[in-house]
């Protein structure tokens, strides 16, 4: 019933001559039909030229970040407006990464999400506990407090995505046990019946991110809860980035 997503965020790699090869690279070897949705998310610079090569292909565009307000005096800042106009469905909001180095917080997470909403974007919301926190048993403690500051007062949920990134697993090599990530995407699950229905909660796709690779991905996968992977590094490669959307089916 819900459509696996298998989405690569490039972080800040590639440039954008880099980019194009890896999306025409990608093109070319993907099957005309798959089962699985499949998104790569550039960095903003390349974002146009990759628009152009998956236009009218199995592949989406989204970004990884992007500002609430619409157009301004916002030096540096990038809007849903211009994210829609290039090309992009999706969008990333509050990565692990931007909350630790460019301080985001639940409060700016919601405005992102309101504005995403309003400009028919995709957000896919990023949540997840630190080492530390999962140590001290506060695993869902912060992610409830993360699902209800993200998701103050939005109403409708119907093409919002989260993603569960348990920080300590990022780019660490060391990934959540199926177990471990099904434990956690139940919970949010649940949440989403509380808070909405239980229809709903029944569409929304949640993702597990952290150290996912094209060895782990097929028992993550078989997780009820688990409808797909936000993926970094092994996003980056071809080939490996290709046996992920074929496992992810
Ligand atoms: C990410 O960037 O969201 C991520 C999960 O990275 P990695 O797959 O490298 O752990």
């Amino acid at each position: 019933m819900r459509r696996p997503l298998i989405a690569g965020n490039w972080k800040m790699n590639k440039t954008p001559s880099e980019a194009k090869g890896f999306a025409q690279e990608l093109i070319k070897a993907l099957p005309v039909k798959t089962d699985v949705e499949i998104l790569i998310c550039p960095p903003y610079t390349a974002l146009s030229l990759v628009a152009d090569i998956v236009k009218n292909t199995p592949i989406k565009l989204g970004a990884q970040n992007m500002y609430w307000e619409a157009k301004g005096a916002f030096t540096g800042e990038i809007s849903g407006e211009f994210l829609k106009d290039i090309g992009c469905e999706y969008v990333i909001l509050g990565h692990s990464e931007r909350r630790q180095y460019f301080g985001e917080t639940d409060e700016t997470v919601n405005k992102k999400l309101h504005a995403a909403l309003t400009g028919n974007l995709k957000p896919i919301i990023c949540i997840g506990e630190r080492l530390s926190e999962r140590e001290t048993n506060l695993t869902f403690d912060v992610i409830q407090k993360q699902l209800q500051g993200g998701f103050m007062n939005v109403g409708n949920i119907e093409n919002v995505v989260v993603a569960y990134e348990p920080v300590w697993a990022i780019g660490t090599g060391k990934t959540a046990t199926p177990e471990q990530a099904q434990e956690v995407h139940k919970y949010i699950r649940n949440f989403i019946v509380d808070k909405y229905d239980k229809n709903t909660a029944d569409k929304m796709r949640i993702l597990y991110g952290g150290s996912v690779t094209p060895e782990n991905i097929a028992v993550l996968m078989k997780q009820p809860d688990i409808d797909g992977a936000l993926v970094g590094g092994a996003s980056l490669k071809l080939d490996s980035f290709l046996q992920l959307t074929k496992a992810g089916s």
